[in-house]
């Protein structure tokens, strides 16, 4: 379990108490004020990610301190887990409305609006935390009609979320001040801030799953499909068997791999059952 599983989650998945969604922490004005910096001045996160970057020029220990320090305040301001899909479901289970808006991240990194972040509110139509983006400058988050929010059912948004996993974007979840999270994502490696951050830069912005992902050689037929998708260098491939393989300690549990493997040969088991990656976070 992560920190925040034992912090905000009573010991059990954090991102799974509907009290961390609650309408009413939106009432807290450092949190309003955190929401509306976020997504009213993305220049900021662009300026954040490139100064990560310098990072890898300095000494080792200068760069040991600072991401120590990134990763700690980060955990209390904004912070994501990789959820997989079934997590997803949950989730959209028991929030109350669901609002589909574009990336901040593809907005920075790509110049365009991808629409791949879903608000998630236990208000009617995104709650407090739409009316936070509505009040400041980031039309862009609604695309070309700045009245026309995109509120989608259950069932719907669910379906969407299958569709990012085929294209081998992986699910996460987001405090804006932790506990409360206000989004769930679909994140890669090329485009998405955090992900550059923990993965390419070493700065943890993102917990793994609470699971690992694991490949049944018996109905593995070798095809790499899996291979490709994974956006953390988890699989590899041996020649002699002819068949893939997970290295549990690389594997963030998100599930991609499964979604795309047609022999269903790839399973998710609870983190906490696997030994050698029981305790990576
Ligand atoms: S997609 Fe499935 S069958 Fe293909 S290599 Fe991966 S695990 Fe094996
Ligand atoms: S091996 Fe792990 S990290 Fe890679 S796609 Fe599969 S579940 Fe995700």
């Amino acid at each position: 379990m992560c920190d925040f599983c034992h912090k905000h989650g009573e010991g059990k998945k954090w991102y799974l108490r509907a009290e961390n969604y609650a309408e009413d922490l939106l009432s807290d004005l450092r949190r309003r004020n955190l929401i509306s910096r976020f997504f009213g001045q993305p220049e900021e996160l662009g300026k954040g990610i490139n100064q990560l970057g310098q990072l890898e020029k300095a000494p080792g220990f200068v760069r040991r301190v600072m991401t120590s320090r990134v990763t700690k305040k980060m955990k209390k301001q904004h912070f994501g887990q990789v959820v997989p899909i079934e997590e997803v479901q949950k989730i959209l289970e028991f929030v109350t409305s669901i609002v589909r808006v574009s990336c901040i991240c593809r907005h920075i990194t790509l110049g365009s609006e991808k629409r791949y972040c879903y608000g998630v509110s236990m208000a009617p139509n995104g709650g407090k935390f739409v009316q936070i983006l509505r009040d400041i400058d980031a039309k862009y988050l609604f695309g070309p009609d700045p009245t026309g929010l995109e509120s989608l059912s259950k069932e719907v948004a669910l379906e969407a979320f299958k569709e990012h996993e085929k294209e081998g974007l992986c699910h996460t979840v987001w405090t804006f001040i932790t506990p409360f999270i206000g989004g769930v994502c679909n994140c890669d490696q090329s485009d998405c801030l955090a992900m550059q951050s923990t993965m390419r830069y070493k700065v943890p912005l993102i917990f793994r799953a609470e699971y690992v992902a694991s490949v049944n050689p018996d109905l593995c037929n070798g095809c790499r499909q899996c291979l490709h998708l994974c956006q953390f260098g988890a699989i590899g491939y041996s020649a002699a068997q002819e068949k893939v393989f997970i290295e549990a300690r690389r594997c963030y549990g998100c599930g991609i791999c499964r979604a795309v493997c047609k022999k269903n040969a790839i399973l998710l088991q609870e983190r906490q059952s696997v030994p050698l990656a029981a305790t990576l976070r």
